[in-house]
């Protein structure tokens, strides 16, 4: 039998039996590769991972030249028509829509997407996920085109839609007190609203107390106060006060970039980590992206309170930067897990540029081990939402499954296979993806989904976003001076 005698979408009844030439197992020492095997599903999980199965099975699938890996675990998962693609070749950010102008605040900030394009975008992004083989993802989007926070009605239609593409997430409103204006050419000021950010905060506890476990438990919930520098100790106080009262992940931007840096010295007079460790706030339910700047002394911060860096190499390369290092952090035994972040949401890609910039940034290639980054991608994830269940393929685990085609073209010669796809550099190779035992996405497939369209669709979304920019960037540039082309206009 091949995949395409499985219903797209949909739980195969009975047991299915999926062997190929390699598959990522897990035992009680972590991933081990297992070669011409067997891994058989049953309902939402796993049962037998080893050499041919002796028992019955419904169906027996031989996917041959390819490797059955546990799906990736996103913990910064763009949901978004990524804009900070628009900020790789143009600032600083003041200058570029990426800080709201003092004369933007005025006329009152204003939703640039309508409901049903918020609710477009996650529909879209979330398929884009799939594809590239992630299986959970915590998703992230920006701030500067809203109104102020994310709505509880985007959440619970992602919910939804989450159901019915059959990815698992962990959702929750991002929230906050604040923002940064720029008042003058390069002068920025943080502004407040602590009421504002209460009642954000407010709904976002109301949503993940009502949410959690829907659609089978496909959707968890999480609490996700957006950038550190926009919010106040009260509402950091209250949001993980919650999170232990509730038990929920919470997701914190810090230690990220210089602007932060700044404004924390200047509010705070430390860093972001120092400030939350004086507060008594770091904790092992914190997942922190990206670490970029952090000081050692944060890091030993982190390592202490066993919080988790979510690594997102790619965005970050782009500017030149990067986690520094990722042997150091693991020297300190902190938790490294992995999020996509930008576009191309693409795992295999941010495992490919982590290893390069993790060996250039922090002792060749002793530096970090193909294992180590394909670990961060699956078990760090997995491990930071307290879920042994997800990131490993062993008796027990949820049937979280990409399946990557090591035959492709592209990927000549293969050596070994977890080399042979990290090098290979990119996800487009996911032939197909079970999620909670289901069929989620086989050959590019989605259940309703047109990609081609969707594509349209996107992109002239987009469009009208970027065409919104002048609004709030200073001084209301046209969109052509903004973003002038990378060659001049022949
Ligand atoms: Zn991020």
């Amino acid at each position: 039998m091949t995949l395409a005698s499985l219903p797209l979408g949909q739980r195969p009844e009975g047991r299915t039996a999926l062997g190929a030439r390699w598959i990522v197992a897990c035992d009680e020492n972590g991933h081990r590769l297992l070669r011409d095997g067997e891994i058989v599903i049953e309902g939402s999980e796993v049962l037998y991972v080893g050499p041919e199965f002796p028992g019955e099975v419904a169906r027996r699938i031989d996917l041959g030249e390819m490797l059955i890996s546990p799906g990736f675990v996103d913990l910064d998962a763009l949901s978004d028509l990524d804009t900070t693609l628009l900020s790789v070749d143009y600032g600083p950010g003041w200058a570029t829509g990426r800080v709201w102008p003092q004369s933007y605040v005025d006329r009152g900030p204003y939703e640039m997407y309508s409901p049903e394009e918020l609710v477009f975008q996650k529909r879209f992004a979330f398929a884009q996920l799939l594809r590239n083989g992630i299986t959970t993802a915590l998703p992230i989007a920006s701030l500067f085109y809203r109104e102020w926070g994310e709505t509880v009605a985007e959440f619970e239609a992602a919910a939804d839609l989450a159901g019915e593409l059959g990815l698992r997430v962990w959702l929750g409103p991002a929230f906050r007190s604040g923002g940064m204006v720029c008042t003058a050419p390069g002068v920025l000021e943080p502004v407040f609203d602590e009421a504002r950010g209460l009642r954000g905060l407010e709904d976002a506890i109301a949503f993940a107390g009502r949410m959690a476990g829907r659609h089978g438990g496909l959707v968890q919930t999480m609490l996700a106060p957006d950038r550190v520098e926009t919010c106040t100790i009260d509402l950091l106080r209250r949001t993980m006060a919650a999170s232990a009262e509730m038990g929920l992940p919470v997701r914190l931007h810090m230690a990220q970039g210089r602007m932060e840096r700044a404004v924390m010295a200047r509010l705070h007079g430390t860093t972001a980590p120092d400030w939350l460790a004086r507060h008594d706030l770091l904790s092992e339910r914190l997942i922190a992206p990206h670490a970029v700047e952090a000081e050692d002394a944060d890091l030993d911060l982190y390592a202490a309170h066993g919080v988790t860096i979510a690594h997102c190499p790619l965005v970050y390369a782009r500017d030149g930067e990067g986690l520094r290092s990722f042997r150091r952090c693991r020297d300190k035994g902190i938790r490294i897990g992995m999020g996509t972040d930008t576009a191309p949401p693409d795992m295999v890609l941010n495992m490919a540029v982590g290893l390069m910039m993790g060996r250039a940034v922090g002792g060749g290639a002793e530096g970090l081990t193909t294992a180590e980054i394909f670990d961060a991608a699956t078990i760090g994830g997995a491990d930071a939402l307290g879920r042994p269940d997800l990131g490993r393929l062993r008796p027990g685990a949820r049937a979280d499954i990409a399946v990557f085609d090591l035959a492709d073209p592209w990927f000549a010669p293969g050596v070994d296979p977890i080399q042979t796809l990290i090098f290979g550099a990119t996800g487009r190779v996911t032939r197909a993806v079970f999620v909670d035992g289901r069929l989620s996405m086989r050959d590019g497939a989605i259940v309703g989904h047109a990609p081609d369209d969707m594509r349209r669709q996107a992109q002239a979304q987009f469009d009208r976003l970027v065409a919104k920019y002048p609004d709030r960037t200073f001084g209301h540039p046209a969109v052509d001076r903004i973003f002038p082309p990378t060659y001049p206009l022949l």
